[in-house]
Protein backbone atom coordinates (compact mmCIF):
# COMPACT_ATOMS: atom_id res chain seq x y z
CA UNK A 1 0.00 0.00 0.00
CA UNK A 2 1.44 3.61 -1.02
CA UNK A 3 1.74 6.35 0.76
CA UNK A 4 0.05 9.60 -1.05
CA UNK A 5 -1.23 12.77 -0.13
CA UNK A 6 -1.02 13.82 3.14
CA UNK A 7 -4.37 14.42 4.71
CA UNK A 8 -4.51 16.15 7.73
CA UNK A 9 -2.04 16.78 10.36
CA UNK A 10 -3.35 16.25 13.72
CA UNK A 11 -1.57 17.11 17.02
CA UNK A 12 -0.16 13.56 17.88
CA UNK A 13 -0.87 11.93 14.38
CA UNK A 14 -0.84 12.55 10.65
CA UNK A 15 -3.18 10.98 8.03
CA UNK A 16 -2.26 10.16 4.53
CA UNK A 17 -4.43 9.38 1.39
CA UNK A 18 -2.95 5.38 -0.12
CA UNK A 19 -3.71 4.08 -3.34
CA UNK A 20 -6.50 2.50 -2.35
CA UNK A 21 -9.45 4.64 -1.32
CA UNK A 22 -10.63 2.34 1.42
CA UNK A 23 -7.50 2.56 3.35
CA UNK A 24 -5.85 5.20 5.60
CA UNK A 25 -2.19 5.47 6.53
CA UNK A 26 -1.65 7.03 9.99
CA UNK A 27 1.26 8.20 11.02
CA UNK A 28 2.34 8.52 14.86
CA UNK A 29 4.78 11.55 15.18
CA UNK A 30 6.75 12.29 18.72
CA UNK A 31 4.53 15.11 18.95
CA UNK A 32 2.73 15.42 22.74
CA UNK A 33 -0.01 18.03 23.44
CA UNK A 34 -2.30 18.78 26.25
CA UNK A 35 -4.66 21.37 27.63
CA UNK A 36 -5.96 21.73 23.67
CA UNK A 37 -2.75 22.52 22.59
CA UNK A 38 -1.12 24.60 24.78
CA UNK A 39 1.40 22.25 26.35
CA UNK A 40 3.48 20.74 23.60
CA UNK A 41 6.35 19.16 23.27
CA UNK A 42 8.39 16.23 21.29
CA UNK A 43 8.74 12.92 22.98
CA UNK A 44 12.00 10.56 22.02
CA UNK A 45 9.81 6.60 21.42
CA UNK A 46 6.26 8.12 21.74
CA UNK A 47 5.07 7.56 18.15
CA UNK A 48 6.59 4.02 18.08
CA UNK A 49 5.74 2.97 21.35
CA UNK A 50 1.91 4.83 20.68
CA UNK A 51 1.46 2.84 17.40
CA UNK A 52 2.85 -0.35 19.02
CA UNK A 53 0.47 -0.42 21.91
CA UNK A 54 -2.19 0.55 19.96
CA UNK A 55 -1.59 -2.57 17.34
CA UNK A 56 -1.76 -4.92 20.47
CA UNK A 57 -4.90 -3.32 21.71
CA UNK A 58 -6.96 -3.73 18.17
CA UNK A 59 -5.88 -6.83 18.08
CA UNK A 60 -7.22 -7.77 21.84
CA UNK A 61 -10.19 -5.82 20.62
CA UNK A 62 -10.73 -7.88 17.21
CA UNK A 63 -10.10 -10.93 19.04
CA UNK A 64 -12.74 -9.97 21.46
CA UNK A 65 -15.27 -9.44 18.22
CA UNK A 66 -15.34 -5.79 18.31
CA UNK A 67 -14.89 -4.28 14.45
CA UNK A 68 -11.98 -1.78 14.31
CA UNK A 69 -10.32 0.29 11.74
CA UNK A 70 -7.06 -1.71 12.37
CA UNK A 71 -5.41 -4.07 9.06
CA UNK A 72 -1.88 -3.93 9.83
CA UNK A 73 0.84 -2.27 10.98
CA UNK A 74 3.07 -1.31 8.41
CA UNK A 75 6.00 -0.20 10.23
CA UNK A 76 7.09 1.27 13.43
CA UNK A 77 5.47 4.07 13.59
CA UNK A 78 2.88 3.86 10.71
CA UNK A 79 -0.67 1.55 10.93
CA UNK A 80 -2.80 0.61 8.02
CA UNK A 81 -6.30 1.30 8.94
CA UNK A 82 -9.80 1.21 6.99
CA UNK A 83 -11.04 4.79 5.92
CA UNK A 84 -14.33 6.12 8.08
CA UNK A 85 -16.30 8.73 8.02
CA UNK A 86 -15.59 10.22 11.52
CA UNK A 87 -18.51 10.69 13.57
CA UNK A 88 -17.41 13.83 15.30
CA UNK A 89 -18.25 12.95 19.17
CA UNK A 90 -15.49 11.45 21.63
CA UNK A 91 -17.08 8.38 23.74
CA UNK A 92 -15.47 8.41 27.24
CA UNK A 93 -15.65 5.78 29.86
CA UNK A 94 -14.73 6.16 33.25
CA UNK A 95 -14.67 3.84 36.68
CA UNK A 96 -12.62 6.06 39.10
CA UNK A 97 -12.68 10.13 38.87
CA UNK A 98 -10.04 11.88 37.77
CA UNK A 99 -9.28 14.77 35.41
CA UNK A 100 -12.00 16.86 34.30
CA UNK A 101 -15.02 14.77 35.59
CA UNK A 102 -12.62 15.40 39.06
CA UNK A 103 -12.80 19.24 38.32
CA UNK A 104 -16.11 19.74 37.12
CA UNK A 105 -17.64 18.08 40.29
CA UNK A 106 -15.22 18.96 42.74
CA UNK A 107 -14.17 15.32 43.90
CA UNK A 108 -11.00 13.78 45.23
CA UNK A 109 -9.37 11.49 42.69
CA UNK A 110 -9.37 8.13 42.75
CA UNK A 111 -13.02 7.20 43.90
CA UNK A 112 -15.03 4.14 42.41
CA UNK A 113 -17.58 4.95 39.71
CA UNK A 114 -20.10 2.25 39.99
CA UNK A 115 -21.42 2.04 37.59
CA UNK A 116 -19.14 3.52 35.14
CA UNK A 117 -19.94 6.66 33.05
CA UNK A 118 -20.25 7.46 30.13
CA UNK A 119 -20.11 10.31 28.71
CA UNK A 120 -19.70 12.16 25.02
CA UNK A 121 -17.60 15.49 23.97
CA UNK A 122 -17.72 17.24 20.43
CA UNK A 123 -14.39 16.86 18.47
CA UNK A 124 -13.71 20.73 18.10
CA UNK A 125 -10.23 22.08 18.73
CA UNK A 126 -11.95 25.50 18.62
CA UNK A 127 -13.80 24.65 21.20
CA UNK A 128 -11.70 22.61 23.37
CA UNK A 129 -13.97 19.91 23.00
CA UNK A 130 -16.91 20.78 24.81
CA UNK A 131 -19.29 17.68 26.67
CA UNK A 132 -22.71 17.27 24.81
CA UNK A 133 -25.56 15.08 26.03
CA UNK A 134 -26.65 12.74 23.87
CA UNK A 135 -30.02 14.50 22.60
CA UNK A 136 -27.59 17.37 21.97
CA UNK A 137 -25.55 15.13 19.64
CA UNK A 138 -28.63 13.65 17.54
CA UNK A 139 -30.31 16.93 17.73
CA UNK A 140 -27.30 18.55 16.40
CA UNK A 141 -26.99 15.63 13.70
CA UNK A 142 -23.38 14.29 14.98
CA UNK A 143 -24.84 10.89 14.84
CA UNK A 144 -27.91 9.06 14.85
CA UNK A 145 -30.06 7.61 18.36
CA UNK A 146 -29.15 4.24 16.76
CA UNK A 147 -25.70 4.79 16.28
CA UNK A 148 -24.84 6.61 20.31
CA UNK A 149 -26.46 3.19 21.21
CA UNK A 150 -24.18 1.11 20.01
CA UNK A 151 -21.48 3.58 20.28
CA UNK A 152 -21.85 3.02 23.57
CA UNK A 153 -22.35 -0.09 23.98
CA UNK A 154 -19.17 -1.04 22.35
CA UNK A 155 -17.40 1.77 24.46
CA UNK A 156 -18.63 -0.61 27.58
CA UNK A 157 -17.57 -3.55 26.12
CA UNK A 158 -14.04 -1.98 25.06
CA UNK A 159 -13.93 -1.21 29.26
CA UNK A 160 -14.75 -5.00 30.14
CA UNK A 161 -12.23 -6.29 28.03
CA UNK A 162 -9.65 -3.55 28.11
CA UNK A 163 -10.01 -3.43 32.21
CA UNK A 164 -9.45 -6.84 32.55
CA UNK A 165 -6.13 -6.78 30.64
CA UNK A 166 -4.85 -4.05 32.72
CA UNK A 167 -5.96 -5.67 35.90
CA UNK A 168 -4.29 -8.74 35.43
CA UNK A 169 -0.67 -6.80 34.93
CA UNK A 170 -1.65 -5.10 38.08
CA UNK A 171 -2.69 -1.96 36.67
CA UNK A 172 -6.24 0.23 36.99
CA UNK A 173 -7.94 1.69 33.86
CA UNK A 174 -9.37 4.51 35.34
CA UNK A 175 -10.67 6.56 31.88
CA UNK A 176 -10.22 6.55 28.30
CA UNK A 177 -10.94 8.20 25.31
CA UNK A 178 -12.75 6.50 22.02
CA UNK A 179 -13.78 7.82 18.08
CA UNK A 180 -15.93 6.08 16.16
CA UNK A 181 -16.50 6.38 12.25
CA UNK A 182 -18.39 4.78 9.78
CA UNK A 183 -16.80 2.29 7.27
CA UNK A 184 -19.62 1.34 4.46
CA UNK A 185 -22.73 2.55 6.96
CA UNK A 186 -21.04 -0.31 9.48
CA UNK A 187 -19.83 1.81 13.20
CA UNK A 188 -16.30 0.86 13.56
CA UNK A 189 -13.68 1.68 16.23
CA UNK A 190 -11.10 4.45 15.05
CA UNK A 191 -8.94 6.55 15.95
CA UNK A 192 -6.25 5.01 18.59
CA UNK A 193 -5.99 2.99 21.99
CA UNK A 194 -2.44 4.33 23.74
CA UNK A 195 -1.45 5.78 26.88
CA UNK A 196 -2.14 9.34 25.49
CA UNK A 197 -5.74 8.76 25.55
CA UNK A 198 -6.58 7.20 28.53
CA UNK A 199 -5.71 6.71 32.13
CA UNK A 200 -3.50 3.69 34.16
CA UNK A 201 -2.11 3.32 37.60
CA UNK A 202 -0.52 1.07 39.06
CA UNK A 203 -2.98 -1.23 41.68
CA UNK A 204 -0.58 -0.89 44.33
CA UNK A 205 1.06 2.30 44.66
CA UNK A 206 -1.48 4.30 42.20
CA UNK A 207 1.54 5.55 40.09
CA UNK A 208 0.51 7.58 37.32
CA UNK A 209 1.54 5.84 34.17
CA UNK A 210 -0.46 7.55 30.99
CA UNK A 211 -0.44 11.07 29.67
CA UNK A 212 -1.02 12.78 32.92
CA UNK A 213 2.69 12.39 33.27
CA UNK A 214 2.98 14.90 30.24
CA UNK A 215 0.15 17.25 32.04
CA UNK A 216 1.27 17.29 35.15
CA UNK A 217 4.77 17.84 34.21
CA UNK A 218 6.07 14.22 36.41
CA UNK A 219 8.60 13.47 33.83
CA UNK A 220 9.30 9.96 32.28
CA UNK A 221 6.35 10.34 30.13
CA UNK A 222 7.21 7.09 27.62
CA UNK A 223 9.11 5.61 30.41
CA UNK A 224 5.55 5.03 31.62
CA UNK A 225 4.54 4.07 28.58
CA UNK A 226 6.73 1.83 27.99
CA UNK A 227 6.55 -0.07 31.41
CA UNK A 228 2.33 -0.51 30.52
CA UNK A 229 3.62 -2.28 27.53
CA UNK A 230 6.41 -4.18 28.92
CA UNK A 231 3.72 -5.17 31.70
CA UNK A 232 1.05 -6.19 29.29
CA UNK A 233 3.06 -7.75 26.55
CA UNK A 234 3.59 -5.54 23.89
CA UNK A 235 6.17 -6.34 22.18
CA UNK A 236 8.61 -3.17 21.91
CA UNK A 237 11.07 -4.20 19.47
P1 LIG B 1 -6.42 15.35 16.64
O1 LIG B 1 -7.29 15.48 15.43
O2 LIG B 1 -7.25 15.30 17.90
O3 LIG B 1 -5.32 16.34 16.71
P2 LIG B 1 -4.65 13.10 15.93
O4 LIG B 1 -3.37 13.81 15.87
O5 LIG B 1 -4.68 11.77 16.59
O6 LIG B 1 -5.83 13.88 16.64
O7 LIG B 1 -5.15 12.98 14.43
C1 LIG B 1 -5.70 11.85 13.88
C2 LIG B 1 -6.99 12.22 13.17
O8 LIG B 1 -7.39 11.14 12.34
C3 LIG B 1 -8.13 12.47 14.13
O9 LIG B 1 -8.83 13.63 13.70
C4 LIG B 1 -9.02 11.23 14.00
O10 LIG B 1 -10.37 11.52 14.23
C5 LIG B 1 -8.76 10.83 12.56
N1 LIG B 1 -8.90 9.40 12.31
C6 LIG B 1 -8.51 8.39 13.10
N2 LIG B 1 -8.77 7.20 12.54
C7 LIG B 1 -9.35 7.45 11.34
C8 LIG B 1 -9.86 6.62 10.27
N3 LIG B 1 -9.81 5.32 10.34
N4 LIG B 1 -10.42 7.24 9.19
C9 LIG B 1 -10.47 8.59 9.13
N5 LIG B 1 -9.99 9.42 10.08
C10 LIG B 1 -9.43 8.86 11.18
N1 LIG C 1 -9.16 12.26 26.41
C1 LIG C 1 -8.53 12.21 25.19
N2 LIG C 1 -8.68 13.24 24.32
C2 LIG C 1 -9.41 14.32 24.60
C3 LIG C 1 -10.05 14.39 25.86
C4 LIG C 1 -9.91 13.34 26.74
O1 LIG C 1 -7.87 11.22 24.88
O2 LIG C 1 -9.51 15.24 23.76
C5 LIG C 1 -9.03 11.15 27.36
C6 LIG C 1 -8.13 11.50 28.55
O3 LIG C 1 -6.79 11.13 28.30
C7 LIG C 1 -8.73 10.68 29.66
C8 LIG C 1 -10.21 10.57 29.30
O4 LIG C 1 -10.29 10.86 27.91
O5 LIG C 1 -8.18 9.37 29.65
C9 LIG C 1 -11.08 11.53 30.08
O6 LIG C 1 -10.54 12.82 29.94
P1 LIG C 1 -11.08 14.07 30.78
O7 LIG C 1 -12.48 14.37 30.39
O8 LIG C 1 -10.81 13.85 32.22
O9 LIG C 1 -10.24 15.23 30.17
P2 LIG C 1 -8.93 16.00 30.60
O10 LIG C 1 -9.44 16.98 31.60
O11 LIG C 1 -7.98 15.03 31.14
O12 LIG C 1 -8.49 16.58 29.28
Amino acid sequence: MQKQTLLYTGKAKSVYETDNPDYLILHFRNDASAFNGEKIAKLDRKGKVNNRFNSFIMGKLAEAGIKTHFEKQLSEDEVLVKRLTMIPVECVVRNYSAGGLMKRLGLEEGLALVPPTFELFYKDDKLGDPMLSESTAVALGYATQAQLDEMKALTYQVNEVLSKIFDEAGLMLVDFKLEFGLFKDGIVLGDEFSPDGCRLWDKETKKKLDKDRFRQGLGDVVEGYEEVARRIGVPLE
